[in-house]
């Protein structure tokens, strides 16, 4: 038997840079500690999880990254119905989006926070709307966002009714050994995922890019996409005593940094006024 495929050996993004989040990625898997695979898909990420021929997958991207999703796992030498579970930082559709597929075509466990429960059965939607964005596609940069979230199935929304929620000890027996690290404030059951590799799964409580903002780098994403944003605040105190050394967040690169340091700069970051 030949080596394991490995995706792309990391690179995670220095602090210093400067690159623009792109729309144009072509979904690989850069490996940033042993068996951890980050994916920066073409609006959001997604992590893979790996322990022999079984993983865990934290995120999904949109429903249009469907494929996307499917060959970036495949790449790695794995396949979807040897999918341990599928683990979602939280309901919104840009992280939901193979969710339904992988329930109902695999049968593989999908699984949130208690209170994130309504949103993934599709019962609330704690998600900004269309016409908040829409206020602000006046600027190109939004506008090439939103046409091509609007292609990747943005506006349906979450809807995954055998969706079930995790417990410490269910989590503790996937691969990847990812613990809950309750932030919500984004919405009402964010959770963040320290893994055994000291990388820190974000998901949108703390991002290093987003299409709406003009600056990269350890951030808070726009206040409207925050469903209680002093919550969304005290989850940072939460994620800044964790002891993660990397960040592999829900949008934006990968960055190795301590996490009090990119708190830091995150709560310092520009607030967007647009
Ligand atoms: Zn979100």
């Amino acid at each position: 038997m030949g080596p394991r495929p490995r995706g792309t050996r990391c690179g995670l993004a220095s602090s210093e840079s400067r690159e623009a989040t792109s729309l144009n990625n072509t979904a690989l898997p850069l490996e940033c500690a042993d068996d951890v695979f980050f994916v920066e898909g073409p609006a959001s990420n997604w992590i893979i999880l790996r322990d022999g021929k079984e993983f865990t997958v934290i995120d999904s991207g949109y429903p249009g990254d469907g494929v996307d999703f499917v060959e970036s796992i495949r790449q790695l030498g794995l396949e979807p119905r040897n999918m341990a579970a599928l683990l979602v930082t939280h309901g919104h559709v840009d992280h939901t989006g193979s969710a339904r597929m992988l329930s109902e075509e695999f049968n593989i466990p999908v699984l949130s926070g208690a209170a994130e429960q309504g949103q993934m059965i599709g019962r609330d939607k704690n998600q900004v709307s269309t016409q908040q964005v829409l206020l602000r596609a006046w600027q190109p940069r939004v506008f090439r966002w939103m046409r091509h979230i609007i292609a990747a199935g943005g506006s349906k929304g979450t809807c995954v009714p055998a969706s079930g929620v995790f417990t410490n000890e269910l989590l503790a027996g996937l691969p990847g050994l990812p613990q809950a690290i309750d932030t919500a404030g984004h919405t009402p059951g964010h959770t963040a995922f320290l893994l055994a590799s000291g990388a820190l799964a974000s998901g949108d409580a703390l991002v290093t890019g987003h299409p709406l903002s003009t600056v990269t780098g350890p951030q808070r994403l726009h206040p409207m996409f925050d469903h209680d944003r002093a919550m969304a605040g005290r989850a940072l105190d939460q994620l800044q005593t964790c002891a993660a050394t990397s960040i592999l967040p829900g949008h934006g690169k990968a960055l190795r940094m301590p996490i009090a340091d990119a708190v830091q700069l995150a709560r310092r970051s520009p607030a967007p006024t647009r």
